[in-house]
């Protein structure tokens, strides 16, 4: 699970994530919804260990890994517009990932090709990463996360920058994945078709608060603010 815990961030002052909790269960796939600027991306950061936590905790698994660094906690991430190795290969993105995860030679090389299968790019390894479209560069920037075989995955708009289409069969692709291997996951996006098509449960965030949690059926029909009753277009 992923516990927030009052989880607190300010800069110059004013807290751009404000005393946010939240439990999220064991293979649960939670959407982070909201508009820009809303503290998504911080708090992603503060998870993965990219931006020190000002007040409040994060547990992961049941670990307190707020004061930790990023290599102790366990944690997968892919950022919109990540950045591979230019001037790797496919294959050598993704067994470099293996290798800081101290993965054998041996073993190196099958679990790659297995990643790669997973996200659909089998056949590709020997390309470089401008020889590819911005789907498939995603999908490496998500084999190489998952080669850390991570407890925790956080997606950040991995599909940002993408057109309707490919992204269509990336979520598809992902859900799918994230099924299969059962791994936790925090996907933010401020796109509610996203969010809706996604989510186990969501959380809407408004200027650094998480207004409300639920799942995609509870907030629409029921939302308990105006903010989110507008934001995912309820009819009421
Ligand atoms: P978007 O949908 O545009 O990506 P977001 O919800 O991810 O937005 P954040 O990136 O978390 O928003 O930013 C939340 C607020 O914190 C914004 O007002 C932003 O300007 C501010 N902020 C983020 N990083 C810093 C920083 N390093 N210094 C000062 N302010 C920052
Ligand atoms: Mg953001």
């Amino acid at each position: 699970s992923i516990v927030l815990d009052q989880l607190t961030k300010r800069y110059e002052h004013h807290a751009v994530v404000n005393r946010v909790a939240l439990q999220i269960h064991d293979g649960e796939f939670f959407v982070l919804l909201g508009p820009s600027g809303s503290g998504k991306s911080t708090i992603l950061r503060m998870i993965a260990g990219l931006a020190p936590v000002d007040t409040g905790r994060i547990v992961l698994h049941g670990r307190d890994v707020t004061d930790l660094n990023p290599q102790a906690r366990d944690v997968g991430f892919v950022f919109q517009n990540y950045a591979l190795f230019e001037h790797m290969t496919v294959d050598e993105n993704v067994e470099f990932a293996l290798r800081i995860r101290k993965v054998e030679r041996k073993q190196r090389t099958e679990r790659r090709d297995q990643l790669l299968d997973l996200v659909g790019l089998a056949g590709l390894g020997k390309r470089l990463p401008r020889q590819l479209s911005g789907g498939q560069q995603q999908r490496v920037a998500l084999a190489r996360a998952l080669a850390h075989n991570p407890a925790v995955l956080l997606l950040d708009e991995p599909f940002g920058a993408l057109d309707a289409k490919i992204r269509t069969d990336l979520r598809r692709n992902l859900r799918s994945i994230q099924r299969e291997l059962g791994i936790t996951t925090i996907f933010v996006t401020h796109d509610q078709e996203e969010a809706f098509e996604l989510a186990d449960r969501l959380g809407v965030m408004n200027m650094g608060r998480l207004l409300e949690v639920g799942t995609p059926n509870e907030l629409y029909q029921r939302p308990q603010t105006e903010f989110v009753a507008t934001f995912l277009g309820s009819a009421n």
